[in-house]
């Protein structure tokens, strides 16, 4: 339910419905709009008689809202979350792009990574120190000292640091290095990984599993959300489906319907979405088309030799050539890129 307040109404009026709610032993998540109050009401509300509160004073209406994601949905927060880290803008009239290796190889790959993306106007880098492998014998990452390298290098370039939680066992360790914890396509559904990483606080960039709905996609946020932790970002990585000439086949509808029904940014990863390093800058304008927040790329210095997921990685060159090709995309559409 949504109780949505007369405009001009204050705290005078809006603390006496905000005490009616958590008496009946309910939770409240309130916004501020630049218009309007919306006071979000979740939990069982049968417990609550919606006449009485329509009767309360300052209140405009009451409005039941359907999706089970509560917090996520824009009935609940009608303005775009904006979320900052350095040059990182993401939810206003910037695309930001993160990019850099699938994994963190060495101190200098990654140094001349981090150096080769900023040239090209990235906002971010990314790097995994813990990397999911489906084969238990190849490059696992280099953990802690990955990490180290990743802070030396968002000291020399200024790029604030995207990387991988694996398990909630790293928290700590990732939560100390990263600017922003990512959580990978396979571990969308780990619940207890939602909630430890939601409680630290630190921005979450939530992939999308390989075979969640986008129902099951914005509950994975909720439990993010309902940690009182709103600093999170969504991608779109590419879903399973029958077809075996990409990797993976990016849904990029997804991204306009999360923008309908959520407050919250959505980028998109064109490199595991399609697997293929000649659709990622055409599948990177389309994404940018539909209104993506910003992009996730795989880049490294030298992508043959890239420990992981190198044909889907760009080199500098061809990632100056997506920039390019981005930008004036997003400037039809009244953004900056
Ligand atoms: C990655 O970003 O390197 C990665 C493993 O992504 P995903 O979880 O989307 O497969
Ligand atoms: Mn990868």
């Amino acid at each position: 339910m949504i109780i949505v307040m007369r405009k001009g109404a204050g705290d005078k009026e809006l603390n006496p419905v905000m005490e009616k709610i958590k008496q009946a032993g309910l939770d409240v998540h309130l916004s501020r709009g630049k218009e309007v109050i919306i006071i979000g009401v979740i939990g069982d509300k049968t417990r609550l008689d919606p006449d009485e509160l329509q009767a309360m004073p300052g209140v405009e209406k009451i409005m039941h809202v359907t999706v089970p994601y509560k917090r996520a949905s824009r009935d609940f927060h009608p303005e775009n979350t904006r979320l900052k880290i350095g040059p990182l803008d993401l939810g206003g009239d910037q695309v930001s792009v993160i990019a850099g290796p699938c994994a963190v190889e060495t101190r200098e790959q990654i140094l001349e990574a981090a150096r080769g993306v900023k040239a090209s106007g990235a906002s971010a880098l990314r790097g995994g120190a813990f990397k999911p492998r489906s084969n238990p014998y190849s490059f696992q990452g280099l953990g802690q000292a990955g990490l180290e390298y990743l802070a030396e290098a968002r000291a020399e370039t200024g790029l604030p640091v995207v990387t991988e939680l694996m398990s909630e066992r790293d928290l700590d360790l990732v939560a100390r290095y990263a600017d922003v914890i990512q959580i990978g396509a396979r571990n969308m559904q780990n619940f207890i990984l939602l909630k430890e990483a939601g409680k630290s606080g630190k921005p979450i960039l939530l992939k999308r599993g390989m075979s969640a709905t986008l129902e099951e996609f914005l509950l994975a946020a909720e439990y993010i959300l309902a940690q009182g932790n709103d600093r999170l970002i969504l991608c779109e990585r590419g879903i399973r489906t029958f077809e075996e000439y990409t990797r993976n086949t990016l849904a990029l509808s997804i991204i306009p319907v999360i923008k309908k029904v959520s407050h919250l940014p959505i980028i998109a990863d064109p490199s595991h979405g399609t697997g293929r390093a000649d659709l990622v800058v055409p599948m990177s304008r389309a994404a940018v088309a539909v209104g993506a927040d910003g992009l996730i790329v795989e880049v490294h210095p030298r992508p043959e030799k890239a420990l992981v997921d190198g044909p889907q990685t760009l080199n500098f060159s061809q990632f100056e050539g997506l920039m390019k090709e981005c930008r004036p995309i997003a400037e039809v559409l009244g953004r900056k890129m």
